[in-house]
């Protein structure tokens, strides 16, 4: 199966809305989501994901958690695990840069949930990207592959993975990165390192995310290595999200 580039358009809410807000943004988002040619998936707070469930009954808007827990119980306090999700979501966003900077999540931490993520039946969405001063020294491509090779080791199923591109210097900076820039960076190195890992690259959409806004989608959209866009600001804010994948399903 090859992609079928239904264009993706992800919003992670980060640790905003409370559940009453939650609600009420789905209610605002959910006629114009429901009626564009893209695939929408939310990422509420943990919290939140039971009541977003039932709002989302019957509705093509997908929801997913914002991480989890390798194993899949134990004496983990305040974690929550793939198994405890699978019935109330679809997706799993793991591996995000906030994560890795500011709870020491390793390549090695990464693996093992994605490898749980997949056994419990979430679709995962692996986030890489090179920190500023790793792309001044001249080492995204290097960083990259490590987060690659490392973060996918023993994955050999890649039919439900989405992997998202997000330079951690565009990342809440307001400050997008280049869009030929990124296509060639997909190219050259993210394709072809899912290549060497006999990953099958044409399978797995590729997301664009930093500082991703209505009036900068379509030209990341414009590329075709770029499949879809992860928003952070931009998805808390309900027209704003609307119009980001409005014109992402017309790409
Ligand atoms: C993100 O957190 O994944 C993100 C891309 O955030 P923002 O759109 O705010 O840069």
């Amino acid at each position: 199966m090859i992609f079928d580039s239904t264009p993706i358009v992800a919003g992670n809410w980060k640790m905003n809305k409370t559940d009453s807000e939650t609600i009420a943004l789905i209610k605002s988002l959910k006629e114009d989501l429901e009626n564009v040619q893209a695939l929408s998936i939310i990422f509420p707070p943990f919290i939140s994901l039971l009541s977003a469930n039932k709002e989302l009954q019957n509705s093509t808007i997908k929801l997913g958690a914002q991480n989890i827990h390798f194993e899949e119980s134990g004496q983990f306090t305040g974690e929550i695990s793939a198994k405890m999700l699978v019935n109330i979501c679809e997706y799993v966003i793991i591996g995000h840069s906030e994560r890795r900077q500011f709870f020491n999540e390793s390549n090695t931490v990464i693996n093992k949930k994605l490898k749980s993520a997949i056994k419990n039946g979430l679709k995962p969405i692996l986030c890489i990207g090179e920190s500023l001063e790793e792309k001044s020294a001249g080492l995204s491509a290097k960083i990259l592959e490590k987060q690659l090779i490392k973060g996918l080791d023993g994955i050999t199923n890649s039919k439900d993975l989405i992997i998202a591109y997000e330079p951690v210097w565009a990342i809440g900076t307001g400050e997008a990165a280049n869009p030929e820039e990124i296509s060639l960076t997909i190219k050259n190195t993210i394709h072809t390192t899912l290549a060497s890992i006999n990953l099958n690259h044409p399978i797995i959409p590729i997301l664009y995310g930093g500082s991703v806004n209505p009036s900068n989608t379509a030209s990341f959209m414009n590329y075709s290595e770029i499949n879809g866009v992860l928003v952070g600001s931009a998805s808390l804010k309900d027209k704003d999200f609307i119009e980001i994948a409005k014109i992402a399903s017309q790409s």
